[in-house]
């Protein structure tokens, strides 16, 4: 079955999903919608292609919820894809030989950008195309794109923030077994972020030289607690495998319920409401 096929079958096992937008491919993006109340937390993972673990990791986090929480496990489904099945992903002819000319080669398993080679995760609105790593010009990372939320998956994510009203996003990425907090002068919650970190056992700090990121957005555009959580230790190489995908889960199912209290504490703090 299709990476996209189990993808999608996978979401609807988890819980009531919709869609937030397209990818360039023209994948439909699902959201799982869990519990009935308004959801005060937003989870995201795979906004980085070869790290498609982090789907898996909040498809498994999603069965178990049981408090009112939006999760978009796939983000950048078209750079997953490529990851996966390399060139053989891509349809168009043209595309195709144009990524395999940026990579350099037709190994995509390291890929980490979408399907025009731009890097999701420094795209989005937040002191766009001044962190310390962007590239300028298209490639398997950290390209910016001609402009911020060029991309269809980026604008997705951000639409998502501008009309969901989340107290908390916690974005998904792997490696290092580190939580970052804090952008531009959003620095508020770090007591609600130690509490996550703690319960994950991994080191909370912030993301110097960080920029045009989900998280980072997140802080600027809606002023509550924006994370980034690497799962998965330094020691493991990317694409991390599906055998740590029970270790990774043990971890994170138990910062299930912190998360909850974060996400309720915090929409009282921003809105007056919490419930
Ligand atoms: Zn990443």
């Amino acid at each position: 079955m299709d990476y996209y096929d189990e993808l999608l079958s996978a979401c609807k096992e988890a819980g009531r999903t919709e869609f937030i937008g397209r990818t360039v491919l023209g994948y439909e993006i699902p959201i799982i919608r869990k519990g009935k109340g308004k959801a005060h937390t937003l989870l995201v993972g795979a906004t980085h292609a070869r790290e498609y673990i982090t789907a898996d990791l909040l498809i498994g986090m999603a069965k178990a919820a049981d408090f009112d929480v939006d999760i978009v496990p796939c983000l950048n489904i078209d750079g997953v894809r490529l990851c996966k099945y390399g060139p053989e992903a891509v349809d168009d002819e043209d595309l195709r030989s144009f990524l395999i000319r940026v990579n350099k080669s037709k190994d995509f398993s390291l890929w980490k950008a979408n399907a025009r080679a731009v890097d999701v995760n420094v795209n989005f609105a937040a002191e766009w195309a001044t962190g310390k790593s962007n590239v300028f010009s298209p490639a398997p990372s950290d390209y910016v794109g001609r402009y911020p939320e060029s991309e269809p998956e980026t604008f997705a994510a951000a639409e998502l923030v501008r009309k969901g009203a989340y107290a908390q996003l916690i974005s998904f990425h792997s490696k290092g077994e580190v939580v970052y907090h804090g952008f531009g002068n959003n620095y508020r919650y770090k007591e609600e972020a130690a509490r996550y970190a703690e319960s994950l056992d991994y080191i909370l700090t912030t993301a110097e030289g960080s920029a045009g990121g989900l998280k980072d957005y997140f802080d600027v555009a809606s002023g509550g607690l924006g994370l980034t959580t690497e799962v998965g230790s330094d020691a493991l190489t990317h694409p991390i495998g599906i055998e740590e995908l029970d270790n990774l889960m043990k971890k994170h199912l138990k910062s299930l319920e912190i998360i909850d209290e974060n996400g309720r504490k915090i929409a009282r703090s921003l809105y007056g409401s919490g419930d």
